[in-house]
């Protein structure tokens, strides 16, 4: 059995359809009206969109619905989904708390509620009853004022033992016009001491040199192999990996086909880039880790050699993975302590 490690996956698009459904069949029955059945949802709910943008408004449904109240419930069916249908050993878990308090308080009272969010989230991953480990990443966002992604940052930094890193998400377009507060509040992050990942060159929109030296890992990154392959040896320099997840690129319209990938590993391979692949939004896709593996193998994008390098990079890379090695070693050394037990049974 092989164990694997997340890196990239959103709080709200890790829900998948199945669970969603069921949860509103039971608390919000008005958000079944406009479909007529379950597969009728599953389809609205997976289907391609055009762009980044739109592909985004869907996260606005699942987080209207992941309150504090029903965030335990969520964050439990993700974790046991995630032990047994994906073998995750480790995952970390992104999302902007602001954007789980209530929208109707004023923004200082949604500020001081994102501490319960956290704790909630918290305390909901260290369940005992499934074998994984499970911290949070903190999104900042680009389309929040200033005042709240600087609590976001101050919040991460408060609880170590919940949160590993901040992130920036809600779509790279807008970032020019704010690009210097951005930079700004990394570099805050980083005095604080904090780990950092962002969402950066993932469309050709989303391009600024100026982050990446903020960055211990980038999220998506695609377009630096793609269009600005100078850039990689400095990424490889820094020991910067990327966090490519391939089914996201099909569902924005950022890519048209899955094949557009293979410069992307090849150049970073080439360069000593280091890729994690992950899901980004396993249940908005609804598509597992094992299958995105299983699809860059299927279309020939990489092969089985550089599939497992990558595994072992994502734990590498991983911001509270504590051990040296991943669980890989540990189960071998399971199973050959208890094969020379038997052996030496037999004789
Ligand atoms: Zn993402």
């Amino acid at each position: 059995m092989s164990l694997y490690a997340e890196l990239h996956r959103h709080l709200g698009g890790s829900v998948v359809p199945r669970i969603l459904w069921r949860y509103f069949q039971r608390n919000r029955p008005d958000l079944t009206q406009p479909f007529a059945d379950y597969a009728a949802f599953e389809q609205f709910y997976t289907q391609p969109r055009k762009t980044l943008a739109e592909y985004l408004e869907l996260h606005t449904l699942v987080e209207s619905v992941q309150t504090q109240e029903a965030l335990p419930y969520f964050i439990y069916r993700l974790l046991r989904g995630a032990y047994v249908f994906e073998n995750l050993a480790y995952l970390e878990l992104r999302y902007t708390p602001y954007l789980r308090t209530p929208d109707y308080l004023p923004q200082t009272e949604r500020i001081d509620r994102m501490t319960e969010i956290v704790e909630i989230v918290g305390r909901a991953s260290q369940q005992s009853e499934y074998p994984i480990m499970a911290r949070q990443i903190l999104c900042m966002h680009s389309r929040l004022p200033y005042e709240v992604n600087r609590a976001i940052v101050e919040l991460a930094a408060q609880y170590p033992d919940y949160v590993c890193a901040v992130d920036m998400a809600g779509g790279d377009a807008q970032y020019g016009e704010r690009l210097e507060e951005f930079v700004q509040l990394y570099g805050y992050a980083r005095e604080l001491g904090l780990n950092t990942t962002g969402h950066l060159y993932e469309t050709p929109q989303g391009c600024y040199p100026e982050l990446l030296p903020y960055l211990m890992r980038i999220g998506h990154g695609i377009q630096i192999p793609l269009q600005y392959p100078h850039l990689l040896p400095e990424i490889a320099a820094r020991g910067q990996c990327l966090e490519v997840c391939p089914t996201t690129y099909l569902k924005t319209g950022t890519l048209d086909s899955l094949q557009q990938l293979r410069p992307v590993f090849d150049r970073c391979f080439d360069a000593g880039v280091d890729i994690a692949i992950c899901t980004d939004n396993a249940g908005l896709h609804n598509v597992r880790l094992p299958f995105e593996y299983e699809t860059l193998l299927t279309y020939d994008i990489i092969g089985f050699d550089e599939l497992q390098r990558c595994q072992e990079v994502a734990f590498r890379h991983a911001f509270a993975w504590p051990h040296d090695h991943q669980p890989r070693s540990l189960l071998t050394g399971l199973l050959q302590e208890q094969d020379s037990v038997e052996i030496g049974v037999g004789h």
